[in-house]
């Protein structure tokens, strides 16, 4: 399968499996999640490793390398600018296969 130019930044490839349901996610800036999780959760948001699960059928949204922090929807704030990790929206518009809904 051809990488997608347009999702797979170079800067940006680390992976990691998702803690509840095993997919692969990939790594999110900490500073990107801060603004989208609800104000009384900010404070997890840590200098750490993020990962963000883009399984629409799955729960958890964020998680972090130790995976001791981990953020589910209900711990998103829908009210921010949410289009960056929205489940519902591809993350790019190539049509590659890499962002089909995951
Ligand atoms: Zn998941």
């Amino acid at each position: 399968m051809a990488a997608c130019g347009g999702c797979n930044k170079k800067s940006n490839t680390q992976k990691k499996k998702c803690p509840l349901c095993k997919k692969l996610s990939g790594s999110i800036h900490y500073m990107a999640i801060r603004p989208v999780v609800k104000e009384d959760l900010e404070k997890f948001v840590q200098k750490d490793n993020y990962y963000i699960c883009n399984n629409a059928d799955c729960d958890v949204v964020f998680f972090n390398e130790g995976e001791d922090i981990i953020f589910l929807t209900r711990d998103i704030n829908m009210a921010a600018n949410f289009q960056e990790v929205s489940k519902n929206h591809t993350k790019c518009n190539k049509g590659c296969e890499d962002c089909k809904g995951g």
